[in-house]
């Protein structure tokens, strides 16, 4: 099979969908992205890259980076996260406190924003700098000494983000964030902001699609880790669409408000999509088209 055809075949019968949805617009910074932009791009476990579209444009990654910062703390601290953060997907939307409070303080998995805030948290405990962490990982295995985040779309959110500062505050009062409220904030909001390809996003996750090694086979994380954060990213990956993404697509995934969805085949390949407009459950709408087209045209899910 040849993906580089399976990739253009994919952007071609969807050509006349790309700018439909809605762009986030409740992060400022992110309103103004134009939506008839489209890439994709595959990422090997062999090294080899295939890719169509708007491959080498930067977007901002928002909550796939909530994997990532997973990857690395699970790699400091073994499975400690664990005893914070529960796995079970929410129901609730992304931003809710409703189950926090109900729930003494313990986040219902690390991809939604108070379980998010937890991992942060602790990455950040750990290294003393969460986001130096993280850009030291990302540019390694993306092999782009200047990926970074975007202070101007940081700074935008930080203004906005009343919600998820009360939710950092409620994690506080729960005792469940070791960092002050104000640091947790600002290592969630560059985390969030790091503007990344196609490309990029699916070369710096490939540990994923490779039991938890790096691209130059050193381990981030054990093999049943792996594991786990592709099953956490299954269940509790792409909003409260989990099931009709798995129903769709069939693989593990994270998706963020910025258009990006990340996706995983483990042993294989990963996946980055990229189209801004947004469905109604805040998942791209043409990227999870996009998925739903190449593992049907592949053969390749995890079911
Ligand atoms: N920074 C965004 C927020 O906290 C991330 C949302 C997302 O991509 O799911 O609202």
């Amino acid at each position: 099979m040849d993906l580089d055809v399976v990739l253009d075949q994919i952007h071609a019968e969807l050509q006349p969908v790309i700018g439909s949805g809605k762009v986030a617009d409740y992060i400022p910074g992110l309103a103004d992205v134009d939506p008839r932009q489209f890439g994709m791009v595959v990422a090997m476990n062999n090294g080899d890259v295939h890719a169509t579209g708007d491959a080498d444009t930067a977007f901002s990654v928002q909550s796939i980076s909530k994997v990532l910062s997973l990857a690395l703390t699970i790699e400091h601290s073994d499975d400690e996260i664990w005893r914070s953060v529960s796995r079970e997907p929410s129901g609730n939307p992304f931003n809710s406190l409703l189950h926090l409070d109900q729930e003494g303080g313990r986040p219902r998995n690390p991809f939604i924003n108070a379980g998010a805030l937890v991992v942060t948290d602790r990455l950040h405990h750990m290294t003393g700098d969460a986001s130096a962490a993280m850009r030291d990982f990302v540019r390694r295995e993306s092999g782009n000494d200047l990926v970074d985040g975007d202070p101007a779309v940081a700074r935008s959110e930080a203004e906005k983000g009343h919600r998820i500062a009360a939710m950092a505050h409620l994690l506080a009062s729960y005792d469940n964030l070791v960092c002050s409220v104000e640091d947790v904030l600002e290592q969630y909001f560059w985390q969030c902001s790091l503007s990344m390809t196609c490309r990029e996003v699916a070369l710096a996750a490939g540990l994923l699609a490779r039991n938890g090694a790096r691209a130059d086979g050193t381990r981030v994380l054990t093999t049943s880790q792996s594991k786990r954060i592709n099953a956490v990213m299954l269940t509790c990956g792409t909003y409260d669409a989990a099931g009709e993404f798995a129903f769709r697509v069939g693989l593990p995934a994270k998706s963020g408000v910025g258009g990006g969805i990340l996706a995983v085949i483990p042993d294989v390949c990963t996946i980055c999509v990229w189209s801004p407009g947004l469905g109604p459950s805040g998942n791209s709408a043409v990227g999870m088209a996009a998925l739903d087209s190449f593992t049907t045209r592949t053969g390749w899910s995890i079911f």
